[in-house]
């Protein structure tokens, strides 16, 4: 088959007519055309094959033309692309929901499937507001949340998201003021000591009467600033939440379906939140599918006060095909030992990085299940990092002053090796550079 475009066409096009993820449209920044991938290899145009330590922002667990995943898409392209969810159901979603409410923590019952992640935070503050406005507590409309979070980029999302990276000010007009305690200091596998939870205790005290909800990720805050902090500070902001009669909302978009060592960060604190909301790695990253799931005791709230409805309702929504692969990526996750798996990506990764915290450009290195961070003392410049990468065969894509790696679950030993030799090098090679160190 003639491909439809060139190489050169395609980058023209990009070039003359698209715009990427929070870029520029006029952004000189490196772009690579991708022509397959295949397992955890992204082959582009020009032949090269990168090794993908990024797994896609989190969603591509089983890698990249998965023949059980793209059987299930197939099959259920057989049968029905998509049909409408008002007044419908079908087996595909059902399948979807019943499996999500047996694999999450058990308050949990309810399931309203959304299109991205961003609408399922949208959804589940939604939730949260119809909670209180149905006991005619509407004055319960404000959510307090963590700094250094991200829950997405629709308004109510972006306004939890971290008031600085999350750059309010460009909307402060119109985003609503949303209150923010201290990230927390306890790191992951440490306790939490009373002046870690006070700031957040007392605002929790102070506010009360006006929120709605606290919304936070759990254990690991990703694209705010790929920080784990400890499981302690989570079950304290549950006991928190109980005392002060305020609803928990637990964003596992970025750390559900295994990614923690866990199937569900929740899990690391043994807490159960009122709404949870998952999406990423849901569909394998196959499809855009998220979902919100909220307790009976919420349900039943919003559905005996007025107007007895939940207000919302995608186009989309219960998306066949998507629903499809959602469950075939869910079947394939647990029928493996995903645990001891993920045991193995962590090591590996504990290994691999370890050399980077001796180099003097490096503030931190931390790793937590299948995630390894590389915090650097300086944000890096993308134009002058990212052609390395892609010279040493391997995708990584840093943010900020963050060189990190999340990749499909099914990375050989040898393919993590050298994603940690390509950050090891690269790193190594900016310092020098940067630093300007005199050849003798
Ligand atoms: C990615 C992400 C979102 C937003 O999801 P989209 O599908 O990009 O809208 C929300 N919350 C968290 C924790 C995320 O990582």
């Amino acid at each position: 088959m003639q491909p439809l475009f060139t190489e050169i066409d395609l980058l023209a096009i990009d070039r003359a007519h698209a715009w990427h993820p929070y870029s520029s449209p006029y952004s000189t920044e490196p772009l690579y055309s991708v022509h397959a991938a295949q397992g955890c290899e992204l082959e582009l145009t020009d032949g090269r094959r990168l090794i993908d330590g990024m797994a896609s922002w989190w969603c591509a667990i089983h890698g990249y033309n998965h023949p059980q995943l793209n059987q299930a898409v197939h099959a259920q392209l057989d049968h029905m692309a998509h049909v409408m969810f008002g007044g419908l159901t079908h087996a595909p979603a059902m399948q979807l929901v019943q499996t999500l409410v047996a694999l999450t923590p058990e308050p949990l019952q309810r399931v309203f499937l959304c299109d991205t992640g961003s609408v399922a935070v949208e959804v589940a503050i939604k939730m949260a507001l119809q909670f209180w406005v149905a006991q005619k507590r509407a004055e319960k409309c404000r959510l307090l949340t963590i700094r250094g979070g991200y829950h997405g980029d629709t308004f109510n999302a972006m306004s939890v998201c971290d008031p600085v990276t999350g750059m309010h000010r460009l909307f402060s007009r119109v985003l609503p003021q949303q209150i923010f305690a201290p990230a927390p200091r306890c790191r992951f596998g440490a306790s939490c000591q009373p002046e870690d939870i006070a700031p957040l205790a007392q605002l929790l005290a102070q506010h009360q009467h006006e929120l709605a909800a606290v919304i936070l990720e759990p254990i690991v805050q990703g694209a705010g600033g790929m920080r784990f902090y400890s499981a302690e500070y989570l079950a304290q902001v549950r006991t928190l939440c109980d005392q002060f009669d305020v609803l928990l909302i637990a964003d596992e978009i970025a750390t559900g379906f295994g990614r923690t060592g866990r199937l569900f960060a929740c899990e690391h604190a043994d807490i159960a939140p009122d709404l949870m909301t998952v999406g990423k790695a849901l569909t394998g990253g196959y499809l855009t599918l998220a979902a919100t799931l909220t307790t009976e005791r919420v349900a039943h709230t919003i559905a005996a006060g007025d107007p007895g409805v939940f207000m919302h309702g995608p186009t989309f929504m219960g998306n066949p095909l998507a629903c499809a692969v959602a469950n075939a990526s869910i079947a394939l996750l647990l029928a493996d030992d995903w645990q001891a798996n993920i045991r193995r990506i962590e090591q590996r990764l504990r290994d691999g990085l370890a050399a980077c915290s001796h180099q003097p450009n490096v503030a931190d290195v931390r790793v937590l299940g299948a995630i390894g961070v590389v915090e650097l003392t300086e944000p890096v410049m993308l134009r002058d990092i990212q052609p390395r990468f892609v010279e040493l065969g391997v995708w990584i894509r840093p943010f900020g002053r963050l060189v990190y790696l999340m990749p499909p679950y099914i990375i050989s030993d040898a393919q993590l090796n050298q994603l940690c030799a390509a950050v090891r090098q690269v790193i190594g090679n900016h310092h020098n550079e940067t630093h300007s160190i005199d050849p003798p």
